[in-house]
C-alpha cells in the first residue's frame, strides 16, 4: 500500500498543522498549489506542499476524467 500525504485544509488550526507538518506554527503558511497548509517557511521550506509534491511525482495511472 502507498501512502500519499494528505492536503491539509486551510481553514485547519496552524497549531493543529504545525504538529501535523513537525514544525512551528510560525513555519505554516500556503501551499503554491493548492493553498493548503504546508511548511512554508524555514530552512526546511517547501513552497508546494506534500500531497502537490507527491501527486506530481505519481505515474500518471489514474484513468477517470476530471
Ligand atoms: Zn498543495
Amino acid at each position: 500500500m502507498e501512502e500519499m500525504p494528505r492536503r491539509i485544509d486551510p481553514s485547519t488550526d496552524r497549531a493543529a498543522a504545525a504538529v501535523l507538518l513537525g514544525c512551528t506554527p510560525n513555519q505554516v503558511g500556503y501551499c503554491a498549489r493548492c493553498q493548503g497548509l504546508t511548511r512554508r517557511y524555514g530552512p526546511t521550506a517547501q513552497v508546494v506542499c506534500a500531497a502537490c509534491r507527491a501527486a506530481e511525482a505519481a505515474p500518471s495511472a489514474d484513468g477517470s476524467a476530471g
